[in-house]
């Protein structure tokens, strides 16, 4: 067979020399660098993952509820329950994982013509799938801090006039949380210029000091909630992502929605996860305290680290931050290299893998005084 590349094949323009999503998944001991949530499912809910999954199972031969009537109620009560804002059925929207979320509002509200601004260095798969949907992509600015530099960011709002603005909060990967004002402000410079869908990420909320930003959907029919199942629900591998917004968004992502995109299989186990939020949320506090015990011995060693309202934490700084990365995975424990300069970004695991990884970033401190 001759040798053919990405490139030597028809693919669109907008593809050509671009490289896709790619944590490195290694076998290593300590992998603390896809800000998975490291407990495992507790045995009670894997059980009732088990029953639901076979009852399901007996109806395969039919397609799911298309319009996943049932889990968008419980995601709606799970919200309503911890968000301090009513949300109803017709407000929420559920796909595979938030990325397919993200994914289908860039179908609805990007596409070619069109463009979609974040404010970098952010959630990098904002920019690839708006590039995979043929929306332009606009990096806007950060401060130094990593804080959105908001005169920039209004400015670069007005001059682009987005169709849609993605606002990451907590921001990942640098962990800091974006002020309620400043999402205000954004999406009042959003409404000026265009207007425009304005998609506030909480991926990482329920790890975050303060609180969820849904009680904005209040009287903003362009303001857009995401949120996922993979990190405080511990349950990345189901793949459950889902949305808060006015209805009629809810009615519009519809328009691009594969028919029978969310599978019977998936239902069932989100609504088993559902049953049992009290209990993952337990774990979302152990977590906390342990992303704050990160942060605080990191200081001690002598690293500088960014204010966390996630589940990671971003620490550095490093002459060569893919150098560090490498030292600290030579020792056993494979955290994040996002690219930013003189960064590194680590997920709090269990006590002991944190353990493992504070001891490695010691070690390495050492060798370099
Ligand atoms: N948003 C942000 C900010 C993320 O960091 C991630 C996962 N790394 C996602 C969305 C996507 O998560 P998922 O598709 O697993 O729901």
């Amino acid at each position: 067979m001759t040798d053919v590349r990405i490139d030597d094949l028809p693919v669109r323009d907008e593809l050509r020399g671009k490289s896709p999503y790619g944590a490195p998944q290694l076998d290593v001991p300590v992998r603390l660098n896809t800000n998975e949530n490291p407990y495992p499912l507790p045995e009670p809910l894997v059980e009732r993952i088990t029953e639901r999954v076979r009852e399901a199972a007996r109806n395969l031969n039919r397609y799911p509820d298309r319009d996943a009537v049932e889990l968008r109620t419980e995601l709606a009560r799970y919200l309503t329950k911890t968000g301090k804002h009513p949300v109803a059925l017709e407000n929420v929207w559920a796909a595979n994982g938030s990325n397919e979320v993200i994914q289908q509002l860039l179908q609805t509200f990007g596409g070619p013509g069109r463009t979609a601004i974040g404010f970098e260095p952010s959630y990098s798969m904002h920019g690839l799938i708006s590039r995979g949907t043929g929306t332009g992509w606009i990096s806007g600015p950060r401060n130094d801090d990593f804080t959105v530099d908001l005169a920039a960011a209004e400015k670069a709002i007005a001059e682009h006039r987005p169709d849609v603005v993605f606002i990451t909060t907590p921001n990942n990967p640098t962990g800091n949380a974006v002020p309620r004002e400043t999402v205000l402000a954004l999406y009042e410079a959003a409404q000026a210029a265009k207007p425009s869908i304005v998609v506030v990420d909480e991926a990482y909320v329920e790890f975050s000091h303060g609180d969820s930003l849904l009680p904005l959907l209040e009287g903003r029919p362009h303001l857009v909630v995401s949120r996922t199942m993979s990190k405080a629900f511990g349950a990345a591998g189901l793949r459950l992502g889902y949305l808060a917004a006015h209805p009629a968004v809810v009615d519009a992502v519809q328009l691009v929605r594969l028919p029978y995109h969310l599978s019977a299989v998936t239902q069932a186990t989100a609504l088993a996860a559902l049953e049992h939020t009290d209990t993952l949320l337990k774990y979302v506090e152990q977590l906390k305290s342990e992303r704050d015990r990160l942060v605080t011995e990191l200081r001690a060693i002598g690293y500088e680290v960014t204010e966390s309202d996630a589940n990671f934490v971003q620490f550095g700084r490093f002459d060569d931050s893919h150098a560090a990365w490498r030292k600290i995975l030579d020792r056993g424990v494979l955290v994040r290299d996002n690219g930013v300069p003189e960064w590194l970004r680590v997920t709090a695991g269990t006590p002991a893998e944190n353990d493992a990884f504070l001891e490695a970033v010691r070690d390495m401190k050492k060798e370099h005084s």
